[in-house]
Formats: structure tokens, sequence, C-alpha cells
């Protein structure tokens, strides 16, 4: 179990260091903005929608250790998955994340689980669930702004 954590801290750590998909893409079809007030979490989410397909995804903004990493984990794992998939993800990973999916322990996640330790910290369940907000935003509406608030 220390293991499974310390190779979840690792994750995490990782991608706060070095965030994937950490910039602007080209021709996106739509961006969104996502705030969280709390803890002072600000990001811009890039999406490229063709066919139902995302065929590329991007972030920048600044905030939080958690933060960062869950958007970079959430850009690394949605690439190249449908709007559909990347809908039923972000379920999952809400489950996760608070603490209503304690059977599987989001084991079909994949690195994503890397964040279920943060169910013990309420207070940054929004940190972790931004990006994906952000996400759903872009998805939906198109350019538009959310807030965790
Ligand atoms: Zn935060």
């Amino acid at each position: 179990m220390s293991d499974l954590r310390e190779l979840y801290q690792q994750i995490i750590l990782d991608h706060n260091r070095a965030p994937r998909n950490f910039k602007e893409i080209d021709e996106a079809t739509s961006v969104a903005n996502g705030d969280n007030p709390l803890c002072g979490d600000k990001l811009k989410v890039y999406v490229r929608v063709k066919a139902d397909v995302i065929e590329d995804i991007g972030f920048q903004g600044s905030g939080c250790a958690i933060s960062k990493a869950s958007a970079s984990l959430m850009t690394w794992t949605v690439k190249g998955k449908t709007v559909q998939e990347a809908d039923e993800l972000f379920g999952e990973f809400h489950s996760m994340i608070t603490g209503k999916d304690v059977a599987t322990d989001g084991k079909q996640l994949g690195k994503l689980a890397a964040f279920s330790g943060v169910r013990e910290f309420p207070a940054r369940v929004k940190c972790a669930t931004l990006s994906w907000h952000t996400l759903r935003a872009a998805l939906r509406d198109g350019a538009s702004v959310v807030s965790t608030e």
C-alpha cells in the first residue's frame, strides 16, 4: 500500500514538474477558462475536436501542484478519445475523488488513480477537478468561463 502511495506521489510530482500538453494548440475548436478562487488555480483549456474525437488538447495557466498535475494527466488521458469517452472518464474520476467509488478505488482509471488520495482532503477536490470541469465546459459550450464556486 505504501509503495502504491509512493508511486502515486511520483506521478503527481512528475506531471507538476513537467506538465504534458502545456501549450496553446493550433486550430483549437473551443477554449474555456477555469477558475478555482478557493486555491487561486486558473487555467485555460484548448481542444480541437473533429468527428467527435479529441484530436488535440492543451492547457495553460497557473495553480497549485495538484491542479497542474491533474490538468496534465487529464490532457494526456483524453487525447485521442471521443467526447463521450472523456465525459465518462470524468464521471469515474469524480466518483473516485469524492469517495463514491471506494470499491474499485479508481483502478480502471490507470494513472488518474494517482489522485485517489485527494478525497482525504476535500478542499483539494476542486483543485483536482478544475481542469476536467473546464474541459467539459469547452466541449459543451465552446468558449466559456467556469468557476468552481
Ligand atoms: Zn489548487
